[in-house]
Order: C-alpha cells, then sequence, then structure tokens
C-alpha cells in the first residue's frame, strides 16, 4: 500500500517538526467552507491564541497568508516598502539573506548589513549603518535558523526607531518557543509561520500587523494581491482568510493553539524551550572536541548549532546523519551553504539540534545520546 514504505522518524531538524499525535489526528476533522458559519469555530479561537501566544500587543491584528514563511515575508516588503523607500537588511545569515533577497526580487531600494557567521546583530555597527544610509525601513531576523542565533529585538527595534525608521521582524523559527516580545518592541509587522515552534505542518505564513503598517501600506504602490495587507486585513478582521486555506492545516492549528494556550500554557511551553536549551549546551560540553557555535548570550532557544572538530567533514556529517536514521532519527547536518563556505576557509562543519515545538526534555536527551554513540564513531 502506499505510504507503508514511509519511515516514522523523529525530526530533530529545524521545521519542518515532529508532530504530536493529537495533531496528526486532527487531520481527519471534518472540511468545511472558509466563508461559511464553520471557518469561525475554527479560525476564531486560532486568532485569539495566537494574540495569546504573542503576548496580546495592542494594536497588532493577527494575518494569516496561505503558503509558508517565505510569503508573509514576501507580503512585508510589498506593502511596507514603497518605491522611493530605502530598505536595509540586517543578516546573520542564510535566513537573514533570504529577507533581503526578497526587498530585491521585487525591487526594493536595498542596503545590506551582514554579519559573520554565528554572531548577533552589533548595535553599534548598526547604528553606524543607520546614521550613514538613513534607511526608512529595517529588516532582520529575530532567530537565525541557520546559525542558532537569536538577536535581541527590542534593543534592535528601539534603535532602528532612534534614527527614525521602521523595523520589520522574521520571526519565524521562534514563535511559540519564546516570547515573541512585539509589545516591547513595537515593529511594523513580525511575521511567523506554523512549522516551527508552533509544532503544526507547513502551510500558513502568520504576520502581526500593527496599525502604524496598515498606514504605512496606504502610501506603497503595487503590493500586489495576496501579499497586500490592505486586502487582507478585511478578511482577517473577520477570522478570515483572503483566499481558500488550507482546510486540513486549519482544523490541525485549532487543536494545537488550544493545547498551547489551554492545556500545556504559554508560560510552560517557554520554561521548556529554556529547559531544552541548556540540556543541548550541557551535552555539547561534555563532548570531546565539539563546540557551541553561536556568540554567548545570544544562543537560540529553539535550536543549537555545534562546531565540530577539525576531522569532521560535510560528507562525514551525511554518515552521521545515515546512523542516525538507523536509530529512527531525522539528524540535521547543518545549513548547506554555511558548510560549504566554512569547508573553502578550512574549517571544519557545524550541524543543528533542533528543539523546538513538542519535543520534551526527555526525547532530546535520548536523542543526544544516541548521537554521541554514532559520534563517538567518527575520530
Ligand atoms: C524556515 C524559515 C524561513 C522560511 O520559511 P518557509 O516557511 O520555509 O518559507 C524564514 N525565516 C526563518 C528564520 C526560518 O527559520
Amino acid at each position: 500500500m502506499i505510504g507503508d514504505d514511509f519511515a516514522e522518524l523523529k525530526l530533530f531538524i529545524t521545521g519542518p517538526i515532529l508532530l504530536r499525535d493529537e495533531v496528526r489526528k486532527a487531520a481527519l476533522l471534518p472540511e468545511y467552507g472558509h466563508r461559511d458559519s464553520e471557518n469561525i469555530k475554527r479560525f476564531g479561537s486560532i486568532m485569539s491564541n495566537l494574540m495569546t501566544i504573542a503576548g496580546n500587543p495592542e494594536g497588532y491584528t493577527p494575518m494569516i497568508f496561505n503558503g509558508s514563511g517565505t510569503n508573509v515575508l514576501e507580503a512585508s516588503v510589498r506593502s511596507l516598502v514603497s518605491d522611493t523607500d530605502k530598505v536595509l537588511n540586517v543578516s546573520v545569515g542564510a535566513f537573514g539573506d533570504l529577507f533581503g533577497k526578497l526587498s530585491e526580487a521585487n525591487g526594493k531600494n536595498l542596503i545590506s548589513l551582514k554579519f559573520p557567521y554565528g554572531q548577533a546583530i552589533d548595535l553599534k555597527i548598526l547604528e553606524e549603518a543607520l546614521v550613514e544610509h538613513k534607511p526608512d525601513v529595517v529588516t532582520f531576523t529575530h532567530n537565525e535558523t541557520s546559525t542558532g542565533v537569536i538577536n535581541d529585538v527590542v534593543s534592535v527595534c528601539k534603535l532602528i526607531r532612534a534614527h527614525g525608521a521602521l523595523p520589520v521582524v522574521d520571526g519565524v523559527s521562534i514563535f511559540g518557543g519564546a516570547p515573541s516580545t512585539i509589545a516591547e518592541a513595537r515593529p511594523l509587522m513580525y511575521c511567523t509561520s506554523t512549522q516551527k515552534s508552533l509544532g503544526l505542518p507547513a502551510g500558513f505564513g502568520i504576520g502581526f500587523v500593527g496599525d502604524e503598517a496598515l498606514k504605512k501600506a496606504e502610501g506603497v504602490k503595487n503590493r500586489g494581491y495576496t501579499t497586500d495587507i490592505l486586502a487582507q486585513i478585511t478578511k482577517a478582521r473577520l477570522c478570515q482568510t483572503l483566499t481558500t486555506p488550507n482546510g486540513t492545516l486549519g482544523n490541525q492549528m485549532c487543536v494545537q493553539l488550544d493545547y498551547i494556550v489551554n492545556t500545556e500554557t504559554v508560560a510552560v511551553r517557554f520554561k521548556r524551550h529554556e529547559e531544552m536549551r541548556k540540556i543541548a549546551h550541557d551535552w555539547v560540553a561534555e563532548m570531546d572536541g565539539y563546540e557551541l557555535f553561536a556568540q554567548d548570550g545570544y544562543r537560540s532557544l529553539s535550536l543549537t548549532t555545534v562546531k565540530t572538530p577539525a576531522y569532521m567533514t560535510i560528507d562525514r556529517l551525511k554518515e552521521v546523519k545515515e546512523h542516525m536514521r538507523g536509530h529512527g532519527y531525522l539528524f540535521d547536518p547543518g545549513y548547506g551553504k554555511i558548510n560549504k563556505e566554512l569547508q573553502e576557509q578550512g574549517t571544519s562543519p557545524i550541524f543543528r539540534i533542533g528543539h523546538m515545538a513538542d519535543i520534551m526534555p526527555d526525547m532530546l536527551k535520548d536523542y543526544l545520546e544516541a548521537l554521541r554513540g554514532v559520534l563517538s564513531s567518527f575520530k
């Protein structure tokens, strides 16, 4: 039968992620009409639970875009950066670069500021760029999934605003695992998606859109249609999507967000992510020759990046991956482009430990024990 040979692997990659059984079962709930009274039974609670997970930031409306995280990021630049604006993209890795690419691909007037892999945004260097370029909009990443770095969103947003610019944040891999900080940071728009720390399959981009962003969009031409937050807002206020949503994902999201808010609770979920980060860090500390890759003080709550010893190579990490598959796990051998660059510089690659969404501390400990065993045969 089709599917008989689909492997039941525990995913420790950084998205898509392992799904709870209850989320998998929710895929069997009835299909519904997205303009029918059945829709609000799902999306009414989805919208209010999204606000709860976000920390109930006043003046923001959650918006659901079909597609994935990239679609909502593209919507943010199309809706918020005008033809006469200068947009400064601040990147600390591959996903930061993607945000810049989206501005460039849409013909925006882009300036790029990049930090070395493993480093967070340095406020002094950012300030110099703000003074030099005087951008109108600044885009940056909350949690850089390729390098395991988490930026201080509140400080970065405050600095951007102090220089008269408007911040837009990619929070894709952290939302649902740590505080969004939207209420304090007050970005124009905060973007995320379903298949990372929220513990759902991919399929929706989620945007928290401030009232200020709705005003700003009025002055932007060629916002597109599905990427236009002004087209989206009318439906979002009715707890609907602009175009037909994935009904299965809607059912699963309704069940999962209710679980996060009312069963696990947001505070406990965030604490669990802190605990898992500590488990990963303690494990690395015990591993001879292995080191944490991300800058101290800016290490992600949803994934850990590990610098390997000199004898490790990209090809060997692929072998590690296959060994881990034999143990029933999907191992993450690191972000391909970054490891290629590291190899070209003559340094060993990094790998990633995804510890987000509904991975439990004991599951992570078991995984790391298996990984310790596999890595010990490479020397
Ligand atoms: C995964 C990810 C994206 C891309 O999201 P897709 O859902 O794959 O489109 C963007 N930014 C960050 C930080 C991510 O982790």
